[in-house]
């Protein structure tokens, strides 16, 4: 599945409730998936746990970009097209942190 096709599934599943919750309530869950994921992460737990917090914060994120009507591939196309997106090169060569 790539990223298009995931997001359009997250629409078909989830946008009428989606959008009765709005992109406010949809944002704040987001960041608590976040957390659960680094939660899952910092405590080592399983390889398995780490995997399906990852995917929670991808549906969410998912959700999100259907709310505000933004496609995620296009939005990483045009951001990243391949390469950092400051020093235009892959791999990064920034000198400081991206
Ligand atoms: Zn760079």
């Amino acid at each position: 599945m790539d990223i298009r096709e995931a997001q359009e599934l997250m629409r078909l599943i989830y946008y009428q409730r989606d959008k009765a919750r709005g992109v406010d309530r949809t944002l704040l869950r987001t960041m608590q998936e976040l957390a659960e994921l680094s939660d899952a992460v910092l405590r080592h737990k399983g390889r398995n746990e780490v995997s399906d917090e990852m995917a929670d914060v991808f549906a969410w994120l998912c959700s999100l970009a259907n709310l505000l009507d933004i496609d995620l591939s296009t939005a990483l196309r045009s951001k990243y097209n391949g390469v950092c997106s400051r020093c235009h090169k892959a791999p990064c060569e920034c000198v400081q942190e991206p």
